[in-house]
């Protein structure tokens, strides 16, 4: 699939040098890596859509590696999460499919030759040491008193700490580089760590982790990957990167940074959104209002719109802010295609037919989709009496009130044109019921014929209603921002990024009538509930309880401000 469409960018451009010079002898092999500590958001999936991308339109391939090097905070169950959404995405690592701890004997071996080659040292500082000696932007940093230690005692002691002799933290490998290099990245970076912690793919056959720097590059180069994306922060790590491969002589792909995918009203770190789940502030990693691909399935947003909004917010050098409307104009454009039409009432009000017979039902024929004819037609129930949404009707209307009102005449879309002729109150004065004649005339909501006098009568308004008798009872889920503030890490001192979490969120709608052909839809299906919003079934919907997720509502703000614009 050809995903990463229309846009050029600089990353094209350094693929397409490559292959005009012959780097990689035409080849392109990236991949996605991620670290299995939390479930993938909307900022991964612009990872995504760009390596399985670029991997398509160069006729290459993708790996999906696990950069599972922390073993204490990555578990199974992010791995399997990690499997669904990139495939729900739409893309296919075949068989490719690699784990960093699969290369740990070999990037052990490979630490061994750089201690002999009298590039790499055992250290027995401290990690507060290490960091107390790396220096600053503007001052050199000091050399550990390690530093020159022998090859064979570095062999000795660094077969020692895998053997398990020490104790975590009592010492590391360090690359021995440049103390004084302006870039901080290669003084003298940390290789190992000594970590006695179970890891979920390798059990304890190790105690001593690589670190993330010397891991992913050499992971890269066993797996012949040329061309590493990863996002801008890991820039000044370029030269670090480089000096491994060359230090050990392998395969050497090129590094691209390119700017991180920010969204406002939403936190994207993994660490913020494992507070949100921890903390109780969202009901787990796939609640329908989280960034997470998990979370936007479970709402109602598809793969289509997803890959969509990846492409147009291109890829840059500098990082900036998306604004979320985009994504929800990205959602509503595919579902506005691909959403099956019903009729749902949110806030039902009941009206009496009362010239309808009683205990008739007939069935009329509505259009499942205006954007795709394809899509077909269905019957819907009609009784006498039937649920139209509250605010459709006003007892006091203003001029411009098209929709119901006593002695006011309405259509009811695909059904019949009916008059108010009652409001019905209780003793509080609340209206409870509404009474109104049909015109037989009038039904699947056409025009009446002329009178005698040839005058033709018209309507100005259409509401959508259900037949009470027929209709399903459902729980409809409301959704908005997670935050109230475009920037919710914008914070007052003392405060962290909860302080701005929306109480109104999610707002519960209980006793919402529905067409009954909403029992037949799975979750995930795409339906637009007409006149009100997209919505989908939660994945907790059951045949005695139905509920549904609202996954965005019809008013685009965003294509309103391109406009205005
Ligand atoms: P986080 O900061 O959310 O914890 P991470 O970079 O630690 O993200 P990884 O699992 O290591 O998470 O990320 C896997 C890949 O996805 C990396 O190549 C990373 O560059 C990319 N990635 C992560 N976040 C974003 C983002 N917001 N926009 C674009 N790419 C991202
Ligand atoms: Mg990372």
């Amino acid at each position: 699939m050809s995903t990463e469409t229309a846009s050029r960018h600089f990353i094209r451009d350094i693929v397409d040098e490559h292959n005009r010079t012959g780097r990689f002898g035409g080849k392109v092999i990236t991949r996605f890596p991620p670290e299995p500590n939390g479930f993938l958001h909307i900022g991964h999936a612009k990872s995504i859509c760009l390596n399985f991308g670029l991997a398509a339109d160069y006729g290459g391939v993708c790996h999906l590696r696990m950069d599972d090097t922390n073993p204490t905070k990555e578990e199974q169950k992010y791995i399997d999460a990690i499997h669904t959404d990139v495939k729900w995405l739409g893309f296919d690592w075949g068989p490719h499919e690699y784990y960093a701890s699969d290369y740990f004997e070999q990037l052990y071996e490979w630490a061994i030759t750089l201690i002999e080659k009298g590039l790499a040292y055992v250290d027995d500082q401290n990690a507060e040491q290490i960091r107390q000696t790396r220096g600053t932007l503007t001052r050199p940093g000091t050399e550990s008193p390690y530093r020159n230690r022998s090859v064979e005692e570095n062999l000795g002691l660094f077969q020692r700490m895998r053997a398990g002799e020490f104790g975590n933290g009592e010492k590391v490998l360090r690359a021995k580089i440049d103390m004084a290099s302006p870039n901080v990245n290669l003084r003298d970076p940390v290789m190992y760590r000594i970590l006695h912690a179970p890891h979920p793919h390798t059990g304890d056959k190790w105690c001593i982790y690589p670190m993330y720097d010397y891991a992913h590059g050499q992971s890269d180069s066993i797996e012949g990957i040329t061309h590493s994306i990863c996002t801008l922060e890991f820039e000044d790590h370029r030269p670090l990167y480089d000096w491994f491969c060359d230090a050990l002589e392998i395969h050497h792909p090129q590094q691209i940074e390119f700017a991180r995918l920010n969204l406002t009203y939403t936190v994207m770190s993994k660490r913020k959104l494992l507070t949100l789940v921890k903390d109780n502030h969202v009901a787990d990693w796939s609640d329908p209002r989280m960034p997470t691909i998990s979370g936007m399935r479970r709402r109602g947003y598809t793969p289509a719109a997803l890959r969509n909004f990846c492409a147009r917010i291109g890829m840059t050098k500098f990082n900036s802010t998306t604004e979320f409307a985009l994504l929800e104009h990205c959602v509503r454009e595919d579902l506005n295609k691909v959403a099956s039409r019903r009729m749902a009432v949110l806030d039902p009000l009941r009206v009496v037919i009362t010239n309808y017979p009683e205990d008739q039902t007939e069935t009329m024929s509505a259009v499942n989709n205006p954007e795709d004819e394809s899509a077909g037609r269905r019957e819907v129930p009609f009784s006498k009496v039937v649920y139209i949404e509250r605010d459709d009707f006003m007892e006091d209307p203003p001029r411009k009130f098209f929709r119901l009102a006593p002695g006011k005449e309405v259509r009811l879309r695909y059904a019949y044109w009916i008059t108010c002729t009652d409001v019905i109150k209780d003793d509080a004065g609340n209206i409870v019921e509404l009474h109104a004649t049909y015109d037989p005339a009038t039904r699947g909501g056409e025009s009446p014929p002329p009178d005698s006098a040839g005058n033709v009568r018209k309507v100005k308004g259409t509401i959508h209603w259900v037949s009470a008798e027929h209709a399903l009872d459902a729980e409809v889920r409301l959704y908005d921002h997670l935050f109230t503030k475009e920037n919710p890490d914008e914070v007052e001192e003392g405060q962290d990024f909860t302080a701005h979490l929306n109480p109104d969120s999610l707002k519960i709608v209980t006793g919402a009538k529905l067409e009954p052909s909403l029992a037949d839809f799975e979750p995930g299906d795409p339906i637009q509930f007409e006149r009100i919003g997209y919505f989908t079934p939660d994945i907790d919907s059951t045949k005695d309880t139905p509920i549904f997720n609202r996954s965005i509502t019809l008013k685009d703000t965003w294509a309103k401000m391109q406009k205005k614009q």
